[in-house]
Protein backbone atom coordinates (compact mmCIF):
# COMPACT_ATOMS: atom_id res chain seq x y z
CA UNK A 1 0.00 0.00 0.00
CA UNK A 2 1.24 3.22 -0.80
CA UNK A 3 1.57 6.02 1.90
CA UNK A 4 -0.07 9.27 1.65
CA UNK A 5 2.23 11.82 2.32
CA UNK A 6 1.63 15.44 2.27
CA UNK A 7 2.74 18.16 0.32
CA UNK A 8 4.62 20.20 3.12
CA UNK A 9 5.30 19.21 6.67
CA UNK A 10 3.81 21.51 9.74
CA UNK A 11 7.29 23.01 9.89
CA UNK A 12 7.38 24.23 6.32
CA UNK A 13 3.71 25.56 6.69
CA UNK A 14 4.93 27.88 9.54
CA UNK A 15 7.52 28.91 8.05
CA UNK A 16 5.57 29.71 4.85
CA UNK A 17 2.73 31.70 7.37
CA UNK A 18 5.73 33.79 8.67
CA UNK A 19 6.72 34.42 4.61
CA UNK A 20 3.42 35.23 3.75
CA UNK A 21 2.65 37.89 6.50
CA UNK A 22 6.10 39.59 5.87
CA UNK A 23 5.02 39.58 2.13
CA UNK A 24 2.05 41.18 2.61
CA UNK A 25 3.05 43.66 5.54
CA UNK A 26 5.99 44.94 2.91
CA UNK A 27 3.19 45.51 0.46
CA UNK A 28 0.97 47.53 2.82
CA UNK A 29 -1.72 44.97 2.74
CA UNK A 30 -1.17 44.26 6.64
CA UNK A 31 -0.22 46.41 9.33
CA UNK A 32 1.22 46.59 12.37
CA UNK A 33 -1.60 45.93 14.03
CA UNK A 34 -4.32 44.36 11.17
CA UNK A 35 -4.19 41.58 9.68
CA UNK A 36 -3.96 37.42 10.27
CA UNK A 37 -3.12 34.41 8.84
CA UNK A 38 -3.73 30.75 9.27
CA UNK A 39 -3.11 27.77 7.04
CA UNK A 40 -3.78 23.90 7.80
CA UNK A 41 -2.75 20.38 6.35
CA UNK A 42 -5.29 19.31 4.32
CA UNK A 43 -7.99 17.56 5.79
CA UNK A 44 -6.46 18.19 9.62
CA UNK A 45 -8.84 20.03 12.36
CA UNK A 46 -6.67 22.02 13.72
CA UNK A 47 -5.05 24.80 12.46
CA UNK A 48 -1.88 27.34 12.71
CA UNK A 49 -2.59 30.86 13.32
CA UNK A 50 -0.82 34.43 13.75
CA UNK A 51 -1.03 35.68 17.35
CA UNK A 52 -2.51 38.73 19.06
CA UNK A 53 -1.03 41.99 19.89
CA UNK A 54 2.73 41.28 18.57
CA UNK A 55 4.81 42.96 15.73
CA UNK A 56 2.96 41.72 12.31
CA UNK A 57 6.02 42.54 10.28
CA UNK A 58 8.67 40.18 11.87
CA UNK A 59 6.66 36.96 13.24
CA UNK A 60 8.63 33.79 13.67
CA UNK A 61 7.34 30.31 13.54
CA UNK A 62 7.76 29.90 17.25
CA UNK A 63 4.99 32.93 17.41
CA UNK A 64 2.09 31.08 15.46
CA UNK A 65 -0.06 29.37 17.63
CA UNK A 66 -1.95 25.97 16.96
CA UNK A 67 -5.78 25.78 17.84
CA UNK A 68 -8.49 23.46 17.02
CA UNK A 69 -12.34 23.78 14.86
CA UNK A 70 -13.50 25.49 18.28
CA UNK A 71 -10.88 27.49 18.89
CA UNK A 72 -9.00 25.94 21.62
CA UNK A 73 -5.20 26.38 21.86
CA UNK A 74 -3.09 23.06 21.17
CA UNK A 75 0.10 24.08 20.31
CA UNK A 76 2.00 27.46 21.28
CA UNK A 77 2.49 30.46 23.75
CA UNK A 78 1.28 33.43 22.36
CA UNK A 79 -2.78 34.40 22.48
CA UNK A 80 -4.01 32.87 19.03
CA UNK A 81 -5.54 36.48 16.82
CA UNK A 82 -8.83 37.49 17.67
CA UNK A 83 -10.22 36.57 14.66
CA UNK A 84 -9.94 32.96 15.19
CA UNK A 85 -13.56 32.13 15.30
CA UNK A 86 -13.72 33.34 11.32
CA UNK A 87 -10.65 31.49 10.86
CA UNK A 88 -12.26 28.26 12.12
CA UNK A 89 -15.76 28.84 10.91
CA UNK A 90 -14.24 29.22 7.28
CA UNK A 91 -12.43 25.78 7.84
CA UNK A 92 -15.63 23.55 9.22
CA UNK A 93 -17.45 25.11 6.58
CA UNK A 94 -15.10 24.30 3.35
CA UNK A 95 -13.22 21.09 3.20
CA UNK A 96 -11.53 22.86 -0.34
CA UNK A 97 -9.82 25.52 2.19
CA UNK A 98 -6.31 25.12 3.79
CA UNK A 99 -5.28 28.65 3.68
CA UNK A 100 -6.95 32.18 5.07
CA UNK A 101 -5.48 35.10 4.54
CA UNK A 102 -7.15 38.50 6.16
CA UNK A 103 -5.67 41.44 5.19
CA UNK A 104 -7.03 45.00 5.33
CA UNK A 105 -6.64 45.98 1.64
CA UNK A 106 -7.04 50.01 2.07
CA UNK A 107 -8.17 50.43 -1.23
CA UNK A 108 -10.25 47.60 -1.70
CA UNK A 109 -11.84 48.43 1.76
CA UNK A 110 -12.70 51.84 0.36
CA UNK A 111 -14.23 50.86 -2.59
CA UNK A 112 -16.87 49.07 -0.46
CA UNK A 113 -17.27 52.12 1.86
CA UNK A 114 -18.53 53.83 -1.45
CA UNK A 115 -20.91 51.68 -2.10
CA UNK A 116 -18.76 50.28 -5.02
CA UNK A 117 -18.79 46.88 -6.22
CA UNK A 118 -15.08 44.81 -7.18
CA UNK A 119 -15.83 44.16 -11.13
CA UNK A 120 -13.53 42.01 -13.07
CA UNK A 121 -11.95 44.67 -14.93
CA UNK A 122 -8.81 42.17 -16.02
CA UNK A 123 -8.08 38.52 -16.66
CA UNK A 124 -7.08 37.99 -13.12
CA UNK A 125 -9.63 39.02 -11.61
CA UNK A 126 -12.14 37.53 -13.82
CA UNK A 127 -10.18 34.52 -13.21
CA UNK A 128 -9.17 34.21 -9.57
CA UNK A 129 -11.74 36.18 -7.90
CA UNK A 130 -15.06 35.24 -8.91
CA UNK A 131 -17.82 37.32 -7.39
CA UNK A 132 -16.57 38.83 -4.66
CA UNK A 133 -19.32 39.45 -1.95
CA UNK A 134 -19.19 42.11 1.30
CA UNK A 135 -19.70 41.15 4.43
CA UNK A 136 -21.89 43.64 6.47
CA UNK A 137 -20.29 45.23 9.74
CA UNK A 138 -19.61 43.24 12.57
CA UNK A 139 -17.29 44.01 15.48
CA UNK A 140 -13.99 42.31 14.61
CA UNK A 141 -13.49 39.08 16.99
CA UNK A 142 -16.90 38.24 17.73
CA UNK A 143 -19.10 35.23 16.88
CA UNK A 144 -21.95 37.34 15.10
CA UNK A 145 -18.87 38.67 12.64
CA UNK A 146 -17.76 34.41 12.16
CA UNK A 147 -21.05 33.41 11.54
CA UNK A 148 -21.62 35.92 9.13
CA UNK A 149 -18.17 35.18 7.41
CA UNK A 150 -19.20 31.22 7.63
CA UNK A 151 -22.59 32.38 5.12
CA UNK A 152 -20.77 34.28 2.89
CA UNK A 153 -17.73 32.26 1.87
CA UNK A 154 -20.10 29.35 0.43
CA UNK A 155 -18.68 29.25 -3.32
CA UNK A 156 -16.33 32.19 -2.63
CA UNK A 157 -12.84 32.47 -2.49
CA UNK A 158 -12.70 36.68 -1.44
CA UNK A 159 -14.61 38.34 0.91
CA UNK A 160 -15.00 42.22 1.98
CA UNK A 161 -15.07 43.36 5.48
CA UNK A 162 -17.40 46.19 5.79
CA UNK A 163 -15.56 48.86 7.48
CA UNK A 164 -12.83 46.80 7.99
CA UNK A 165 -11.05 44.47 5.40
CA UNK A 166 -10.77 41.56 3.12
CA UNK A 167 -10.71 37.76 3.51
CA UNK A 168 -9.16 35.50 0.53
CA UNK A 169 -9.43 31.78 1.21
CA UNK A 170 -7.24 28.96 -1.12
CA UNK A 171 -6.71 25.61 -1.15
CA UNK A 172 -3.16 26.64 -0.08
CA UNK A 173 -1.22 29.69 1.49
CA UNK A 174 -0.31 30.99 -2.02
CA UNK A 175 -4.00 30.87 -3.64
CA UNK A 176 -5.15 32.57 -0.46
CA UNK A 177 -2.24 35.49 -0.66
CA UNK A 178 -2.70 35.73 -4.67
CA UNK A 179 -6.49 36.54 -3.61
CA UNK A 180 -5.99 39.86 -1.62
CA UNK A 181 -3.09 40.66 -3.30
CA UNK A 182 -5.65 40.28 -7.19
CA UNK A 183 -8.28 41.71 -5.04
CA UNK A 184 -6.12 45.39 -4.30
CA UNK A 185 -4.63 45.05 -7.39
CA UNK A 186 -8.26 45.25 -9.37
CA UNK A 187 -9.70 47.36 -6.88
CA UNK A 188 -6.62 50.18 -7.66
CA UNK A 189 -7.38 50.08 -11.49
CA UNK A 190 -11.14 50.83 -10.74
CA UNK A 191 -10.59 53.15 -8.67
CA UNK A 192 -7.93 54.88 -10.77
CA UNK A 193 -10.45 54.68 -14.03
CA UNK A 194 -13.36 56.07 -11.45
CA UNK A 195 -11.44 59.18 -11.54
CA UNK A 196 -12.19 59.49 -15.03
CA UNK A 197 -14.71 58.07 -15.84
CA UNK A 198 -18.07 56.66 -14.54
CA UNK A 199 -18.40 53.77 -17.46
CA UNK A 200 -15.42 51.89 -16.95
CA UNK A 201 -15.05 49.37 -20.03
CA UNK A 202 -15.46 45.71 -19.42
CA UNK A 203 -14.07 42.69 -20.95
CA UNK A 204 -16.73 41.68 -23.67
CA UNK A 205 -18.98 38.92 -22.68
CA UNK A 206 -18.07 36.85 -25.26
CA UNK A 207 -14.45 36.81 -24.26
CA UNK A 208 -15.78 36.27 -20.45
CA UNK A 209 -17.28 32.41 -21.60
CA UNK A 210 -13.72 31.98 -23.12
CA UNK A 211 -12.47 32.86 -19.72
CA UNK A 212 -14.74 30.74 -17.96
CA UNK A 213 -14.30 27.86 -20.52
CA UNK A 214 -10.65 27.93 -20.40
CA UNK A 215 -9.75 28.19 -16.73
CA UNK A 216 -12.66 26.50 -15.44
CA UNK A 217 -14.18 29.11 -13.36
ZN1 LIG B 1 -8.90 42.82 10.72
Amino acid sequence: MEEFLPLVSEEELKEEICKTMRRLFDRGLISALGGNISARLPGSTEFWITPSGVFKGELEPEDLVKVDLSGRVIEGFLRPSIETPFHAKIYERRTDVNAVVHSHNPITTGLALAGIDIQPVTIEAAVVLRKVKVVPWAFPGTEVLARLVGEYIEGARALVLMNHGVIGVGSNLLEAEAIVETLEEVATAQFVALLFRKDIPRIPEEDMELIKRLYGV
